[in-house]
């Protein structure tokens, strides 16, 4: 077994704690990561504090990874010692149900392996994720890393990156949409730099006033308070695609109103209650709600390999490893400018 320094919780109270565990031996197919840089996605946050229901303790959370391979099993193919390489939220699935063979092992039908929090395939040996020195990963559910320089602000791409970009390819975001972002944190950054690049006018929707600028500089052409009821009133009726990556419990038939006819509300975010949506704001103009996670492995390809040609990059706060239980408490106040990214080297030492 390969020895893991990494950080983790043991329940759903404590912070976040050094630990060690360990990983399994190289297989044929498997490579050894080691982690330069792992994001602190409000998933960790949720997960840790069994926020979705009750998580697998002790969970070393982080499925933002990008590091530097340093070995790989005899029948490893698509990957080369010395090379960069990238893991997102999961590390396996069935491999064959219609989903996994579309390459949307996202929707696999017996579920995805998740990079922590869960199990092995075996359903028994638990997953760790990337708050740690060592990845062991399947090649097939690596990523290439299309870049050689800022890797800090390639590892939100893994899943900031790949979520909010995939919701707009699948819905043809582009020249002519108006699109709102709702939330500006992390999945919210990149979803405008992607609604930007697809061509669409972006309007973010936000709660806090001291990130309209930020919001320009990002790219949004126009910039309104959700807290704001004129500001809301005015837009009625006026988008194609709202992108909402909103953490926290929310009113959706506030932001479902201001989508046009036939008009398509994007939902990633994942907060922990239920949330009631009027029938009669979806059916008054045929709107709709389109749940998305996440993105296949190709799809995260082509995603990393969209963000290099378009020079994408998050906009990141890097940290140590031992801040990460302030960065979560901030993350928490919506006050991430707009993702904190773990610098390992910090853990290492
Ligand atoms: P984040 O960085 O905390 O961003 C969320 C943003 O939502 C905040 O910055 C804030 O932006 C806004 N917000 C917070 N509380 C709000 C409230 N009460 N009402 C309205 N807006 C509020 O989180 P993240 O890492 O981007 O993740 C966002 C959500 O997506 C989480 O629930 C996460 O678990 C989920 N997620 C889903 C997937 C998927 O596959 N679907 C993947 C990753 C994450 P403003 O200050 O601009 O209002
Ligand atoms: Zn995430
Ligand atoms: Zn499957």
């Amino acid at each position: 077994m390969i020895q893991v320094s990494g950080y983790g919780a043991l329940n759903a109270t404590s912070s976040i704690a050094p630990i060690e565990f360990e990983r399994r031996e190289l297989g044929e197919k498997d490579i050894l990561i080691d982690i330069l840089y792992c994001g602190v996605c409000h998933s960790d946050i949720h997960m840790a504090r069994s926020e979705w229901g009750p998580s697998v303790y002790p969970i070393v959370p982080g499925h933002e990874i990008v590091g530097k391979i340093s070995q790989i099993g005899s029948g490893v193919t698509q990957f080369k010692v010395g090379e960069m390489a990238g893991v997102g939220v999961f590390i396996d699935s069935c491999r064959e149900c219609p989903s996994c063979k579309k390459g949307q092992e996202q929707y696999c039908d017996e579920g995805f392996t998740p990079t922590y929090n869960g199990y092995y395939r075996d359903g028994v040996t638990p997953t760790f994720g990337g708050y740690s020195t060592q990845y062991v990963v399947d090649e097939a559910f690596t990523l290439h890393i299309p870049f050689t320089k800022e890797l800090e602000r390639v590892a939100p791409l893994l899943c900031a990156g790949i979520t909010t970009y995939s919701p707009l390819k699948y819905a043809g975001v582009g020249k002519g949409h108006k699109v709102a972002v709702l939330g500006l944190g992390g999945l919210g950054h990149m979803g405008v730099k992607f609604a930007v690049s697809m061509g669409a006018e972006v309007t973010m929707l936000s709660t806090s006033p001291s990130k309209e600028n930020d919001a320009k500089m990002l790219g949004a052409h126009h910039f309104a308070l959700s807290t704001d009821k004129d500001q809301m009133k005015a837009l009625r009726g006026q988008f194609d695609f709202i992108l909402n990556t909103v953490a926290a419990s929310h009113d959706l038939n506030k932001f479902l109103g201001l989508l046009k006819v036939e008009g398509k509300m994007l939902l990633v975010g994942i907060p922990p209650e239920a949330a009631q949506v009027y029938a009669a704001t979806l059916i008054s103009k045929r709107r709709s709600i389109i749940g998305s996670m996440i993105g296949g492995i190709a799809e995260t390809q082509e995603m990393l390999d969209y963000c290099a040609a378009h020079n994408i990059l998050s906009d990141v706060e890097v940290i140590d490893m031992k801040d990460v239980n302030e960065a979560y408490e901030r993350v928490i106040k919506s006050d991430v400018k707009y993702r904190f990214v773990i610098d390992m080297k910090s853990l290492r030492d």
